[in-house]
């Protein structure tokens, strides 16, 4: 039974975090959204520790799905990187902001870029795409992230400082043209370069949040050196080029890794 002790412990985190903002909010909201995403990613653990081969795949669509359907084209509310300076600047704790602080900014020193590799809706999408290992070696272009983190802030500010009406309203369309871009720029990349997740290490402007607080990551992979053979097939399937057989924190893309598990599941020696 102890091998489920993981599941039951996420599970246990979520709903912590749900009943406190349940009640703290005095919003049923919280507790339905941050039992579901709990629940979810404890029965996709739960699918991995059974060694069922898409388990991750399974918790990346209940997650990413119902973000992107139910909250953002139902309840209208801008998840995208718009929608956290929105609520920012408004002064709100609500929904965006909760969740950049959950999911993106101060849960990572907890559980790294788990967002990447289970919940985003963004990848979700990208994931199905053919290129699953890198076909072509890293570029240096991951500046490019940094220019869209800037713009966003810009065009939010922007609004407010020109006291455009309606900016809920501008907001939500913003989410809806921002998820199409996304999706397009990801497929078109993922397809140059060879590489489903060239969007990630390149564009997202979240990651300018993810990376370096992911780098202080609580949870790790971590290679058991005795049992290593130096075989590299843990790098050759890694999506993120992440040399994980380092256990330093400052190991070759270390704030890359997305908790995958590939390189744990190719390993011939159970040595991760
Ligand atoms: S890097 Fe960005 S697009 Fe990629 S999984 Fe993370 S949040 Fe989603
Ligand atoms: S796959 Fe396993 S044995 Fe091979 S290099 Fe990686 S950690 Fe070592
Ligand atoms: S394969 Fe391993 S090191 Fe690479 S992203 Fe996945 S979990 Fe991280």
């Amino acid at each position: 039974m102890k091998k489920y002790l993981m599941p039951v412990l996420m599970l246990a985190i979520f709903e912590t975090v749900a009943v406190t903002l349940w009640l703290t909010k005095d919003n049923l909201f919280y507790l339905f959204n941050f039992s579901y995403i709990g629940l979810s990613i404890s029965f996709g653990v739960f699918l991995f520790i059974r060694k069922y081969k898409h388990a991750r795949r399974i918790v990346q669509l209940l997650v990413g799905l119902y973000m992107l359907i139910y909250l953002g084209l139902i309840c209208n509310e801008n998840m995208q990187i718009e929608g956290f300076w929105y609520y920012l600047f408004t002064g709100v704790f609500e929904a965006a902001t909760i969740h950049y602080a959950v999911a993106k900014i101060f849960g990572p020193l907890l559980f790294g870029r788990g967002w990447c590799g289970y919940a985003c809706w963004t990848a979700m999408v990208l994931d199905f795409l053919p290129y699953k290992v890198p076909g072509n070696p890293r570029k240096r272009i991951g500046w490019i992230r940094y220019i869209i983190f800037a713009g966003s802030l810009i065009f939010v500010a922007a609004l407010f400082l020109a006291k455009v009406g309606n900016i809920e309203r501008i907001m939500f369309w913003a989410f809806i043209v921002g998820n199409v871009v996304y999706y397009a720029v990801g497929i078109i990349l993922a397809y140059v370069f060879k590489d489903n997740r060239a969007f990630c290490k390149y564009i997202c402007p979240i990651t300018v949040f993810l990376k370096p607080m992911s780098y202080f990551s609580l949870l790790r992979i971590k290679c058991d050196k005795d049992k290593c053979i130096s075989c590299g097939k843990c790098k050759k399937v890694c999506p993120m080029n992440v040399d994980v057989t380092d256990n330093s924190r400052k190991r070759l893309n270390g704030t890359e890794c997305i908790l995958c598990m590939e390189c744990v599941r190719n390993c011939p020696k159970d040595a991760l």
